[in-house]
């Protein structure tokens, strides 16, 4: 009888994890009996299909018979045209805002009026949400696709099987609470379905912030987890979104409006021609309507999309609710609860690990954010999101500067298991003893958040995490250092290498054959390897194209000079004129000719008298 007890108890063990017993539900091949936990991934902001619909419920097309996506809004050319035409026109004409920053507020809310939401942040619009209510395996091609193209986690799923992939899709300017709960609901929903007790969830960017919902409405959560893995997760929020509700734009101020504003953005020379073509109004005309047009944006859009107020950082929300909110009590009563969340996901996350919840985070560094809102260098970051939230509160250098030669790793931590850990980046950004979790965060340097899923070191260590149990840690494996860099190999594996192995050597010098045999290897060491620093991929690419052109494969293209034509007229208006609009310029400019006469006049009489 003991015997029986112990092998009872053994095998209770071995499966406790993940399995339970079958169930007449369960749809998996191994009935919830195999060591790997279902996995489902919380994706970030415009990663769900959103489709807009008629009034009959039918999806609406485009002039190309495409469904139209509803992310980040629908602009539609025409109506836009219609409606700015006149005012446009009589501005220009009378060189004052008449009914043209009103058009273009209407413009916005005609964009987004598909994801408008009502006094009690529900949507309003007439849309359909993509989901995807069962595992890729049951997925068709086509959503298996939509799947795989957000998250590449194919080598997931022939480790663990499509059976144990699933993909939580959401309306990313839906409703904070109702996607929360949702969420939970469908994690009961794969545990059936599987018959695994236990699941992993991967939240990504946004998904981080509904992460933090989930783990504050539904504590017991806890007891349906195995690992969490979060990448780029937004805990706490982004300081874009975060100047957004408190209305601090960059482009509030003139000077930079017209002067390094769009350059942040796009191409120089294209950002130059708009700064040229721009001063057809005068600046305070332009600048009033952009004002005009960013609050109709704030107030009458994002302030009733709780999901985007699942991104204000806690130390922006306070200030921007009490504006915003004022009169819109239910949506307040949610965006405080949301606020509650964030305040405590450090502590929730920390009960996550207490009770033997692994919790794994890998997040990208050293991209400064987008110039958008004045916050934007406060932190280092990943253009999207500030680096102290997705790394749980670590302490960095901002973009472009180190913790300095006498900085002391800090370790104020609970989490780290051996204080002589070296936690501090090998480029002396990131102090990661600082971030909640130092020995479960992966750093990736010079990675931008948009291209982290193009990141394949990134998506193996995830496929790793998720699918087996040998990375316990940032110590477990050389393979995965605590610390490694951007890169995207896709142009390696198809092009570079390729070619380079296709050359027929017979003809090349011994010397330049050696040299491109050497490239090819260290490229495919390269790309076979899983760690790698900042820049390392461009020499890479580097090698083998010198070697290349020098044995005549590839052929230098004459570039010709970039035109500098906006560029050079931009900066001389600037720098004689600042902001003026062309109508104002006469005016600058005879005021330039009096002062440089008056001052001419002056030091004649001075030199007189
Ligand atoms: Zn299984
Ligand atoms: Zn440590």
């Amino acid at each position: 009888m003991k015997k029986f007890i112990s092998v009872i108890l053994a095998f209770t063990l071995i499966f406790s994890a993940c399995a339970v017993s079958a169930s007449a539900a369960v749809k998996t091949d191994c009935g919830g009996n195999c060591d790997k936990c279902p996995s489902i991934v919380v994706p970030g902001i415009g990663q769900s299909n959103v489709w807009a619909l008629d009034e009959d419920g039918n999806y609406l097309l485009d002039a190309d018979g495409d469904r139209m996506s509803c992310f980040p809004a629908i602009f539609d050319v025409k109506s836009i045209v219609f409606k700015v035409l006149v005012p446009v026109l009589l501005t220009l004409i009378t060189q004052h805002d008449i009914g043209l920053s009103d058009a273009l507020c209407d413009v916005v809310l005609d964009s987004f009026a598909v994801n408008l939401c009502d006094e009690n942040g529900k949507n309003t619009g007439n849309i359909e949400v993509e989901k995807y209510p069962y595992s890729v395996a049951e997925c068709s091609d086509y959503e298996k696709e939509q799947i795989y193209d957000n998250i590449p986690l194919q080598a997931y799923s022939e480790i663990a099987g499509e059976d144990h992939l699933y993909y939580f899709a959401y309306n990313s300017f839906g409703n904070n609470k109702d996607i929360v709960d949702e969420l939970y609901q469908f994690i009961q929903m794969v545990k059936e379905e599987t018959g695994h007790d236990k699941v992993n969830i991967v939240p990504i960017s946004m998904g981080g912030s509904i992460a933090n919902g989930l783990f504050e409405y539904y504590p017991d959560v806890v007891n349906d987890l195995n690992k969490v893995v979060y990448i780029v997760p937004a805990l706490n929020g982004s300081t874009i979104v975060g100047d957004l509700y408190t209305k601090n734009f960059t482009f509030f101020d003139t000077d930079y409006l017209y002067n390094g504003f769009l350059e942040t953005l796009m191409d120089e020379e294209e950002a130059r021609m708009i700064e040229v073509i721009a001063r057809i109004l005068p600046d305070k005309v332009l600048a009033g309507t952009l004002q005009k047009v960013a609050n109709c944006l704030v107030e009458d859009v994002a302030a009733n999309i709780t999901m985007l107020w699942g991104l204000c950082p806690k130390e922006y929300y306070p200030e921007a609710s009490a504006a915003l909110l004022k009169n819109k009590p239910e949506i307040k009563k949610q965006t405080d609860a949301f606020y509650k969340a964030q305040l405590n996901s450090d502590a929730n996350i920390q009960k996550l690990v207490d009770a033997g919840v692994q919790v794994f985070n890998i997040v990208d560094y050293d991209v400064p954010l987008y110039q958008i809102g004045n916050s934007w260098n406060n932190d280092n970051a990943d253009g999207v999101i500030q680096l102290s939230s997705t790394a749980m509160g670590v302490k960095s250098a901002i973009v472009g500067e180190t913790l300095g030669d006498d900085y002391v790793q800090a370790n104020t931590s609970p989490n780290c298991s051996d204080r002589t850990h070296n936690h501090i980046s090998p480029d002396n950004v990131v102090d990661a003893s600082t971030g909640l979790l130092p020995d479960t965060t992966f750093y990736f340097d010079a990675q931008n958040h948009e291209q982290t899923a193009r990141n394949d070191i990134i998506i193996s260590l995830a496929t790793r995490l998720l699918a087996t149990d040998d990375i316990k840690d940032v110590y477990s494996t050389d393979e995965y250092p605590q610390f490694s860099a951007r890169r995207d190999t896709r142009d390696l594996k198809n092009n570079y290498i390729p070619t380079a192995k296709a050359v027929d050597t017979s003809a090349l010098s011994a010397e330049d054959a050696a040299e491109l045999a050497a490239a090819i290897k260290e490229a495919e060491d390269f790309v076979n390897g899983t760690n790698c620093y900042a820049g390392q991929q461009d020499e890479i690419e580097k090698r083998l194209n010198d070697i290349l052109v020098k044995i005549g494969v590839w052929t230098v293209e004459e570039e010709e000079e970039p035109s500098t034509f906006f560029t050079d007229a931009s900066l001389w208006l600037y720098d004689n004129f600042g902001t003026a609009g062309f109508s104002q310029i006469p005016f600058v400019a005879i005021k330039l000719v009096f002062e440089n006469v008056f001052s001419f006049v002056g030091s004649l009489l001075g030199g007189i008298i």
